[in-house]
């Protein structure tokens, strides 16, 4: 009997997966008060020790992988308030220029030097949304192109606007993907290398967080790659949200 799997009409599917973005959101939420706490425990653990005791690297690994939890779940509760059909507050002119020029500093200290980085953007320009969710769409594809682009590599960041509308586009010189995981870069936890992925310190949920802010905002991301090359990462959105 597998009675759950059959879905009778639309009404049923739209309440299957409210239930599960339900399930998600609590489940997250539940996990962040004991994870919390575990992570208060690690820490006073670790300030006891000797120098020289066997426990210090176990205690640090303890204590990487539990800030490594909290950013999943952290993540996961993001993506759930982006799926759930009200975002808070009403739409704000957002200044994306000068955002961005802060980022800069941010993408620097990052990167530690071992990129170089050009910032092409548009003054004038200034976006109808959702301001902190728009930074972290920003936050995402820029440190996302720093990650996972080698040392000596060149990241351009590009704020415009042409005839089809306001454009955020994020260059890089890095490691570039391949065409047949391209499409599924936006699902949650895809990673394209797990293994070298992990230590990037991402979580694979960044891009899924990134389409659902921007289908918020009735905008699309368009992805461009090339193995071994470099990746493009463009929003685009509609005309009607410049504000000049
Ligand atoms: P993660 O936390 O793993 O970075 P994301 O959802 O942000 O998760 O990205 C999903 C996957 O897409 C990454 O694991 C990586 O394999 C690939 N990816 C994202 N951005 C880039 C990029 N600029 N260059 C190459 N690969 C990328």
């Amino acid at each position: 009997e597998h009675k759950l799997l059959i879905v009778k009409d639309i009404h049923e599917l739209y309440n299957l997966a409210q239930i599960r973005r339900d399930f998600i959101a609590n489940a997250s939420h539940e996990l962040r008060t004991p994870l919390t706490v575990l992570n208060g425990y690690i820490e006073v653990m670790m300030d006891g020790q000797e120098p020289d005791s066997m426990w210090v690297k176990p205690l640090e690994q303890m204590h990487n992988q539990s800030e490594r939890m909290q950013s999943i779940i952290n993540d996961l509760l993001t993506l759930s308030a982006m799926e759930s059909e009200t975002l808070v507050g009403k739409e704000k002119t957002v200044p994306i220029a000068p955002i961005l020029k802060k980022m800069e500093q941010d993408a620097t200290q990052m990167s530690q030097g071992k990129h170089s980085f050009r910032f092409e953007l548009d003054e004038s320009l200034a976006l109808k949304g959702y301001e902190e969710p728009l930074k972290s769409v920003l936050m995402n594809l820029i440190s996302n192109a720093i990650r996972y682009t080698p040392e000596g590599g060149q990241i351009t960041v590009r704020w415009y606007e042409d005839a089809k509308g306001p454009h955020f586009q994020v260059d890089d010189t890095g490691i570039g993907i391949s065409q047949e995981h391209i499409s599924r870069l936006t699902e949650r936890f895809y990673r394209v290398d797990t293994a070298r992925s992990r230590d990037t310190g991402g979580t694979g949920l960044g891009l899924a967080i990134v389409k659902h802010i921007l289908e918020r905002h009735d905008a699309k991301l368009v992805i461009k790659s090339q193995l071994g090359k470099g990746s493009s990462f463009r929003c685009d959105f509609p005309r009607s949200k410049a504000v000049h």
